[in-house]
């Protein structure tokens, strides 16, 4: 069990200051994640006291900046089980997807390839692979979902086939919060000669992550969704196929050698794929964020997080008004809709109450048809929410009608 109320003081958005009467329901952390004190003081130190470029200067201050910056790389990468040098940071999942599908995709495949998906992807993980199949005559195909919208190792097994190079999913739809089976999917893939690249940016922050017990070669994630600054994420990739991969820029402190007729040698993995200077504060903040999950433990966020969900479906049968679009999910998302009440008009209207949650497609455009609705209110708590914001989100629920939504203006 956690102890959400001396956990929420460690994070000054918290505080009361933001709400006249009320504290604040904050309930889309599947957007971004507030920040604790301990990552903000990082991020600040740096400006404050240690401020000069990584890997370029020659002095103490510098050479102390070098020493953090790798001390958090170290961190980020026991976090999720890796070797140092497999982890990359690139600015964000969004990027470091790109890297993957530019760098390694367009390198592998060819012609009559499949990159194998599914309909529940974020944008950042459907559209790059969209590209990188155009340019290179491979296709994208999807594995078909159970009735709930899973994706099941049976329906896996049944869109595998020998073309597939490539299969690219989100370890937890940002969506439905399904679990998908990755360790098995891995497995199966591998077998079939397929690369597994995995989109955790809604799985890293809520669960403990393994990538050598997942056996995924391409993990990616944000800093900002797991407490620790915005402008910063992961590229994790196993050793042998980072090295394979092309860096999508090119710059400072990433190359060893060039000289006027055009030749390059790049540096090491990872610092070939990191050209230019880094988000540096954004990193140092991150590793502080890093360690303070672990320190209150990733298994018992997740549980928590269920616990919140559970709560949630308990007191959601006292409404009528509410559709629950994954009421089995494996973590705290909930995607709901209030009958004759458009999903925007909702979410503006529970903001007026002060609870904050997100309203539309949730940049999962493909999963609209599974759905069968354009737009969805998408609860995601986190370890500060507390079983009174669920509540306060039940009540608030219960007077969320097409009239008191009328002219709700946020
Ligand atoms: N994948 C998933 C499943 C996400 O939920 C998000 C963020 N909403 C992303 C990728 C992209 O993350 P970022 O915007 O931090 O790059």
């Amino acid at each position: 069990m956690l102890d959400v109320l001396r956990i929420r003081k460690d994070f000054p958005m918290l505080d009361g200051k933001l709400m006249a009467n009320e504290p604040l329901v904050y309930l889309d952390n599947g957007a971004t994640t507030f920040k604790p004190q301990c990552v903000i003081d990082a991020v600040t130190n740096y400006y404050t006291d240690m401020t000069s470029n990584y890997h370029r200067g020659d002095y103490e201050l510098s050479y102390r900046v070098d020493t953090a910056f790798e001390k958090a790389r170290k961190a980020v990468a026991a976090f999720i089980n890796a070797s140092d040098e497999e982890v990359v940071f690139p600015s964000g999942a969004t990027a470091s997807l790109n890297t993957v599908a530019y760098g390694y995709g367009l390198k592998v495949l060819k012609e009559g390839d499949v990159i194998l998906s599914t309909l529940s992807e974020h944008a950042s993980n459907i559209l790059p692979w969209f590209r990188v199949a155009e340019k290179t005559g491979a296709r994208v195909e999807y594995i078909p979902f159970d009735k709930e919208g899973r994706v099941t190792i049976e329906n896996f097994r049944k869109a595998l086939k020998p073309e597939v190079r490539i299969v690219t999913l989100a370890a937890v739809s940002n969506v439905l919060g399904y679990e998908v089976p990755v360790k098995e999917i891995c497995a199966i893939a591998h077998e079939n000669g397929s690369t597994v690249v995995i989109d955790g940016a809604q799985s890293v922050p809520h669960m403990k992550t393994d990538v050598k017990d997942m056996g995924c070669d391409f993990l990616c994630f944000s800093s900002h969704k797991m407490c620790g600054p915005s402008g910063i994420g992961v590229m994790y990739g196993r050793y042998e196929l980072l090295e394979k991969m092309d860096p999508l820029s090119l710059g400072g402190g990433s190359n060893a050698r060039f000289n006027s007729s055009c030749n390059l040698i790049l540096r090491e993995v990872p610092y070939k794929f990191e050209a230019g200077t880094p988000a540096i504060e954004a990193v140092l903040g991150f590793h502080k964020a890093v360690e303070y999950l672990q320190s209150i433990g990733m298994d018992s966020i997740l549980e928590h997080e269920k616990a919140l969900k559970a709560h949630f479906m308990e007191r959601v049968r006292e409404l009528d008004n509410v559709i629950v679009y994954n009421p089995n999910g494996d973590t705290g998302i909930v995607t709901i809709n209030v009958k004759g009440v458009f999903a925007q008009d909702a979410a503006s209207y529970l903001a007026t109450k002060g609870i904050a949650v997100r309203s539309g497609n949730h940049c999962a455009k493909m999963l609209v048809e599974f759905l069968g609705t354009d737009a969805t209110v998408r609860i995601s708590p986190y370890l500060y929410n507390t079983i009174d914001d669920i509540d306060r989100l039940i009540e608030a629920l219960k007077t969320t009608t097409l009239e008191n939504c009328i002219g709700t203006i946020f």
